[in-house]
């Protein structure tokens, strides 16, 4: 486990993640019910944007630096706008210094009733995160293998929420596991909402990730990617995507407006794209609440990337 957040928080991918994880955040909040978000891949939650390793790497300058200084199209700003919120909050005046891990995105987003499961392997990491949480009686941070709590932490008692999935792909084998712990996962919270991130890098893997998912059956599976630049051989980083499963019916017109205006802004001059499509629809059904039941609606994406 040689991975790090810190040389790639604030980076492009962080970034459109961390957008449709406050766009899911906020969809939640419009019922007085309570959530609870399970982030299977934490991380330490903060990270130090002037320290000794963004300043080695600094992917953030590409990412959050220009969102921030980016004039954003009328219909994405208020969209945008929650996620923004968090990040001024914890920087002083037009400095950039923290940037926000998931963890703390989504607590900051929180109501009182709200809930986060925050499992992270790395032992450090681990204890940094328990830290930046102590005495938060809204957050539970977990020593603990996120795969192995795909199963054994859903459903939540909430019975209602988000669970975000987020692994470093340093490894072999990840998006099988990703397909393999949705299943897992989705059998015991079938409507839950579940974020699967995964990089665009390998074509071929993503293909195979994508069809995988198909044949597991699993209805109301939504594609959203960004691409900041055309694939290359060899493959390097340069997209990011995100398998959402069970989508609240907003989602898929936020992210019609969000994904072109990020990657836009995000992307080499005129090389960002996008792509927004079902991979699984399902026919229409009774469910007003995406988040604990199914919610209602299938449709079919644009099935080609777009220009943004
Ligand atoms: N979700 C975080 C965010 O958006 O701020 C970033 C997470 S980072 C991509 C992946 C994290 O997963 C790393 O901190 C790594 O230590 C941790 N990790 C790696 N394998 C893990 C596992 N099996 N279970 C839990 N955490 C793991």
């Amino acid at each position: 486990m040689n991975y790090s957040h810190a040389f790639h928080a604030g980076n492009f991918a962080d970034v459109m993640k961390h957008i449709v994880v406050t766009r899911l955040c906020e969809y939640l909040k419009k019922k007085d019910a309570a959530f609870r978000v399970i982030d299977t891949h934490a991380g330490i939650g903060r990270y130090d944007l002037t320290g000794e390793i963004a300043r080695r790497s600094p992917e953030w300058v590409d990412g959050i630096g220009r969102l921030l200084k980016a004039e954003l199209p009328a219909k994405a700003r208020p969209l945008v706008e929650p996620y923004l919120e968090v990040i001024r909050g914890l920087n002083p005046g037009d400095r950039l210094e923290t940037y926000p891990g998931s963890p703390l995105l989504v607590r900051t987003l929180f109501r009182p009733q709200d809930r986060l499961s925050a499992l992270e392997l790395h032992p450090e990491y681990a204890e940094r995160l328990g830290r930046l949480f102590a005495g938060d009686v809204q957050v539970r941070v977990i020593h603990l293998d996120g795969w192995l709590a795909l199963n054994a932490h859903v459903p939540p008692k909430e019975k209602r929420g988000l669970v975000l999935v987020d692994p470093p792909f340093e490894e072999k084998g990840e998006f099988e596991r990703l397909v393999d712990g949705l299943q897992k996962a989705h059998r015991k919270f079938p409507g839950g909402l579940y974020a699967l991130w995964y990089p665009l890098k390998d074509t071929r893997a993503v293909h195979d990730f994508v069809s995988a998912l198909e044949a597991t059956g699993i209805p109301r599976l939504l594609r959203a990617e960004i691409s900041i630049r055309p694939a290359s051989n060899p493959p390097r980083l340069h997209g990011s995507g995100l398998i959402l499963v069970n989508p609240p019916f907003t989602l898929e017109g936020e992210l019609r407006v969000l994904l072109p205006a990020l990657a836009q802004v995000l992307g080499d001059p005129g090389q960002g794209r996008h792509r927004l499509e079902w991979i699984r629809g399902e026919a229409p059904a009774a469910a007003p609440d995406p988040g604990a039941t199914r919610a209602r609606t299938g449709s079919t994406g644009s099935p080609r990337p777009r220009r943004a």
